[in-house]
């Protein structure tokens, strides 16, 4: 059992002195502990753990018996620059007390940047707390990452997870290259990857990405290449090293990351509710409930509503002819007639409907006609290249950034 309490001692003995949320966030996955699991070690003048679920900011000090106007003023204090519904549980804190049971400096980590500090403003006569919310020092580097798919680690999570980083860099990874590869379907052993990416630490711990700056995919013996640039005014896309935008027309598929396909369109199938034959006039996806649904191109929703079978659904027009819709969702997050972009959430993976359980029901019509997604995906032209008078300026950045997927040495000191 991880021990709520830490002992300030224990924290400021060894070579680093570990800071607190090394030690409190080291396993944040099992924070559902109620507090009242907590026993108070008597000498104990430093508390550190992670907030437990369902509770208040009070509720919290009484459960380390800080004493009712004590608490009472520090959660005053606290509100006053905090909205205090917004104590996520799994967060860290510490307290740290005096001897005589009355609090010196109360810390939250509201999130990955930012700590509320609550501190006692003087020592005699009545509580009094200053509290205020400080940025959380993080350092940033570009690092080089990479992986490979194979037996054990079959997809793009598994891979990245055994080289140690996070699964927000999977996410990221695919979502530069999922105008060229389906991660659902198209990974095969052997396939590898290098990416170049801006990586913050924090007290030397893992705290997050920042934008990938150059990736290479070899996929099927296929080599792609992306490199970040932004042209001048533009915002920031993605080309391969020939300056041809990584971007498609659609996307590879409306969920966000290495969806499994469960029925792929025909003509003709077996219903698996109605029993008969009846065409499959799209692809199913299997995935979780609540995993969210994007818009595979821009346009404008025509339907979001209950449509009979299809239980809650949204259908979204695209230029040149397309449309797209979305089935068996648990939620719907967009409105019938507004505008959304490629890549914009317009639901929730459900059942609702005629459903077996959680999927996606993905369907695209071109002229009014069902086409099959996946080869309609495959098909589209990809988005703008570098404009050519830029192309000089793309060619430097592409050098310098391939230039990290294969420098020597795994980490280079961030420049900018
Ligand atoms: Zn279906």
């Amino acid at each position: 059992m991880r021990k709520l309490l830490v002992p300030a001692i224990a924290l400021l003995a060894g070579a680093a002195a570990l800071p607190y949320w090394m030690v409190s966030a080291a396993d944040s996955t099992s924070l559902a502990r109620p507090a009242t699991d907590v026993t108070l070690v008597s000498d104990a003048d430093f508390l550190a753990g992670v907030v437990p679920t369902r509770t208040t900011m009070s509720a919290l000090f009484q459960d380390h018996l800080i004493e009712g106007r004590e608490a009472v003023t520090l959660v005053g204090s606290i509100a006053e620059t905090f909205d205090l519904r917004r104590l996520r549980a799994g967060q860290p804190y510490t307290i740290d007390r005096m001897l005589d049971g009355r609090v010196r400096r109360f810390e939250y980590e509201i999130d990955g940047d930012r700590m509320l500090v609550a501190r006692r403003a003087s020592m005699d006569g009545a509580p009094r707390f200053i509290t205020t919310i400080d940025r959380i020092p993080k350092q940033t580097a570009v690092v080089m990452i990479e992986g490979e798919i194979n037996r054990e680690e079959n997809s793009l999570t598994a891979a990245i997870d055994k080289a140690g980083e996070r699964i927000e860099l999977a996410l990221g990874l695919a979502d530069v290259l999922s105008g060229e590869i389906d991660f659902s379907s198209d990974l095969q052993p052997g396939d590898r990857f290098r990416v170049a990416v801006e990586r913050h630490t924090r007290e030397g711990k893992l705290a997050g990405y920042g934008p990938i700056l150059a990736a290479e995919f070899v996929n099927d013996g296929r080599q792609l290449r992306a490199v970040r640039f932004t042209p001048e005014g533009g915002s920031p896309a993605y080309y391969d090293d020939q300056g041809r935008s990584l971007k498609r027309f659609f996307l590879k598929s409306p969920l966000k990351f290495e969806p499994r396909v469960t029925s792929r369109f025909s003509s003709s199938r077996k219903h698996p509710i109605l029993g008969y034959a009846r065409a499959h006039n799209g692809v199913d996806y299997g995935a979780g409930s609540g995993a969210p649904v994007v818009s595979v191109a821009p346009g404008v929703v025509t339907l979001a509503g209950w449509s009979g079978g299809g239980g809650r659904t949204v259908k979204v027009r695209h230029p040149n002819g397309y449309e797209s819709e979305y089935l068996h969702l648990s939620g719907i997050t967009v409105r019938a007639g507004a505008r959304i972009g490629q890549g914009e959430l317009v639901g929730r993976v459900g059942q609702s409907g005629l459903a077996t359980g959680p999927h996606l029901h993905y369907g695209l019509k071109k002229s009014g006609r069902y086409v099959n997604p996946v080869l309609e995906h495959r098909n589209m032209p990809p988005g703008e290249p570098v404009p050519a008078m830029l192309l000089n300026a793309f060619a430097t950045e592409r050098d310098r950034y391939i230039g990290l997927l294969f420098a020597r040495s795994q980490t280079k000191a961030a420049n900018n």
